[in-house]
């Protein structure tokens, strides 16, 4: 059976392939959107965006409406997909899904990042029970209860200030005593009365009780003293990883994972593009992934041009 075929698939509907979808589709192609997940990507799971420029103060979810909306508006294709691999056929390539398989004559990939893990003792068995990645979706569920989060980066501190909203108690652990994220950020934490430090502290091990969540034991990693601190939530933001091993076999990425792309986002298969965190660069936000995708798609377009003459 022959597959559905389009000018430009893109993979990953955040705000990176979004906004390779608005340039797409404006500029007459026929461009089909693939998502595995909810239209926003990371933006899904962000509580405020404060510095998306002409926007002030959005949610999250409102960005990620808007966004979609306008995909929607300029005739955008949007189907649901969890992309397994790319097959590059010269002059179109294969993107399989999980259920079906698509042709098209370029590609961008948007995919981004995931979450990554601690690794520490009961962190599986208690991901769900407990253990959370995303304080937006899961935070109330710990309304008036004590919390723990994880990390050290913007991430820690913004969804540590939304918890300190909900929860009666919000204790950031960081590996180090100084943190990555920015100082605006840091100081409303520092100044926090319903927020407490553990520095220079790793976790240990998630500890449950009734198959729950109940506490967690750190270790201190300059005198190595143990610590139980109890909590029924636990947040963990220790940075991503690159969402690219279903490509890793045809697109060249770098030694952590992130595709490799030239200035006009090109990756090393022609007619294949990249955007957004997923790439090899310096500053992962949604105004560069927005800019990625505008111009991986004006790039995908003039390709998508000269095969008309070939
Ligand atoms: P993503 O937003 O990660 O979107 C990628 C999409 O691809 C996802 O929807 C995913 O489901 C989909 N996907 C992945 N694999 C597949 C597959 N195999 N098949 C189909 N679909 C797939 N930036 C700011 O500018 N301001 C902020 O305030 C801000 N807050 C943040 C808060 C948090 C907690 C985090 C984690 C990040 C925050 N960032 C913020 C960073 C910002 O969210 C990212 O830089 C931005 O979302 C990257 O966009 P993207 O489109 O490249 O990737
Ligand atoms: P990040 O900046 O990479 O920070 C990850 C934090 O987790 C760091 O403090 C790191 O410690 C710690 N960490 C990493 N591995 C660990 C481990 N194995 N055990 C314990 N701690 C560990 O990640 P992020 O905060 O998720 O941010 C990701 C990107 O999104 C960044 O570019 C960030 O600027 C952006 N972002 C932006 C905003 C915003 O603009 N408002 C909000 C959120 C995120 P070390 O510091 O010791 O390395």
């Amino acid at each position: 059976m022959a597959h559905k075929s389009y000018d430009l698939i893109i993979i990953g509907a955040g705000p990176a392939g979004m906004t390779a979808a608005v340039y797409g589709a404006r500029a007459g192609a026929d461009v089909l959107m693939l998502e595995k997940g909810a239209p926003g990507g990371q933006m899904v799971n962000t509580y405020e965006v404060e510095n998306y420029t002409g926007f002030g103060k959005i949610s999250g979810t409102d960005l990620s409406t808007k966004m979609f909306n306008h995909t929607q508006k300029l005739g955008v294709n949007y189907a649901y997909g969890d992309v397994r691999t790319i097959e590059d056929k010269g002059k179109y390539k294969v993107v399989e899904t999980d259920v079906e398989k698509f042709e098209g004559k370029a590609v961008i990939i948007a995919t981004g990042t995931k979450n990554r893990r601690l690794g520490a003792k009961g962190e599986e068995r208690l991901a769900g029970r407990g253990i959370s990645w995303c304080a937006i979706c899961d935070g109330a569920f710990f309304k008036d209860k004590e919390v723990v989060v994880v990390g050290g980066g913007n991430s820690a501190l913004e969804e540590a200030l939304y918890l300190a909203g909900l929860c009666s108690k919000v204790t950031i652990i960081h590996r180090r005593d100084k943190f990555r994220g920015e100082k605006k950020a840091e100081e409303k934490v520092r100044n926090h009365e319903k927020i407490d430090l553990a520095l220079d502290a790793v976790i240990e091990s998630f500890n449950e009780e009734e198959n729950k969540l109940d506490s967690v034991t750190v270790r201190n990693v300059k005198t190595n003293e143990l610590n139980q601190i109890p909590c029924r939530g636990a947040f963990i933001y220790i940075g991503q990883e690159p969402a690219t091993s279903m490509f890793s076999h045809l697109i060249k990425v770098n030694k952590q994972g992130y595709i490799i792309t030239n200035d006009k986002m090109e990756t090393n298969i022609k007619g294949v593009y990249a955007a957004g965190d997923v790439c090899e660069k310096d500053l992962r936000q949604i105004i560069t992934a927005t800019n990625d995708g505008a111009v991986a798609s004006q790039n995908a377009v003039k390709y998508i041009e000269t095969l008309k003459n070939k």
